[in-house]
């Protein structure tokens, strides 16, 4: 017995001083990777249910570490939060995606929205609320086009400066979207307190389509809740047809998931876009 407690013991320290030292290269290399091909954007499209062509598009991030490979992104966001990069790597994302975007706008006439995921954390940080203004004026984006995607957390729900600088970016041109709705500190009566523009369902909600006549009962009223507080409304994580035809058939505007696409690369995106966003 004695043998295999120390066995244990053994593991268990292997294991963390794995884990520890997978922590140092990626806290490490951050900064290094950011500027390089290492990191890049890949673009989920948002299609319509009514005209199934791309009415938007999510930018997620990618970091393929030169040892490590791929670490997953709320791996390195984290890293990025505790080493004090989150800001700067939130900032190059955006710069990067809004010149995507605007090379699609000018080669493609591409007309749809583009939406980053933004911590709530940097919303308070009025260095980066300036970079974010600044980032649609400088370049002359219209109204509608940028959008950002938030995650109801604590300081969200707990933020009256946050509340008010979301205001003023609506008022800037920004679309605010509310992401992974449902599974947050959400309570019903945000959303009428927070000026959001549009509301992503989660997954977890879609995967009940098929399995759980309450859980579809619960989506199609979370779909017309929406509708009604005149909210867009967008079902993440759409897999199959079956969940696709539920969506379509609740009125639900907005589909986004493996069903039509996974994120693409720049190169794949060029070429649907190109061949004018239908599906
Ligand atoms: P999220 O914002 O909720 O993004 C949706 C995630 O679901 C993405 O994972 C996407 O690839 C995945 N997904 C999309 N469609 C489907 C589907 O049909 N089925 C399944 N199973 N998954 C689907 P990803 O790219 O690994 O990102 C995970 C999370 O990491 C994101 O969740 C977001 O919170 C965070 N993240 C990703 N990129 C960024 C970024 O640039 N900035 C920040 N702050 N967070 C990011
Ligand atoms: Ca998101
Ligand atoms: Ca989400
Ligand atoms: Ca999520």
């Amino acid at each position: 017995q004695k043998k295999y407690l120390k066995e244990n013991i053994y593991f268990y320290r292997s294991e963390l001083t794995e884990q520890m030292r997978r922590q140092l290269s990626i806290e490490k290399d951050m900064k290094s990777s950011i500027s390089t091909n290492d990191f890049f954007l890949v673009y989920q499209p948002q299609i319509n249910t009514e005209t199934e062509k791309i009415s938007g598009m999510e930018v997620l991030t990618r970091w393929k570490h030169p040892k490590l490979g791929f670490i997953p992104p709320p791996e390195f966001i984290a890293a990025a939060e505790r080493t004090g990069q989150l800001q700067y790597l939130t900032e190059k994302i955006i710069e990067a995606g809004i010149n995507q975007l605007i090379s699609w706008r000018n080669k493609y006439s591409y007309q749809g929205t583009i939406a980053f995921n933004v911590p709530s954390s940097l919303l308070k940080i009025s260095e980066f609320q300036n970079f974010l203004i600044c980032s649609k004026e400088d370049n002359q984006i219209p109204d509608h086009v940028i959008e950002v995607e938030i995650t109801e957390d604590m300081d969200l729900v707990e933020s009256v400066e946050i509340n008010s600088y979301l205001q003023q970016l609506r008022k800037k041109g920004f679309i605010i979207a509310i992401d992974d709705f449902g599974t947050g500190y959400s309570k019903i009566n945000y959303l009428t307190k927070f000026p959001f523009d549009k509301i992503k369902i989660d997954k977890c909600f879609i995967d009940e389509i098929g399995s759980s006549l309450k859980g579809e009962a619960v989506l199609k009223a979370v779909i017309s809740l929406g509708r009604s507080l005149g909210l867009t409304v967008v079902a993440e994580g759409v897999e199959t047809q079956l969940q696709k035809l539920f969506l379509h058939e609740a009125a639900c505007e907005l589909i986004q998931g493996y069903f039509y696409d996974p994120p693409q690369t720049v190169e794949n995106m060029t070429v649907k876009l190109a061949q004018g966003g239908e599906y």
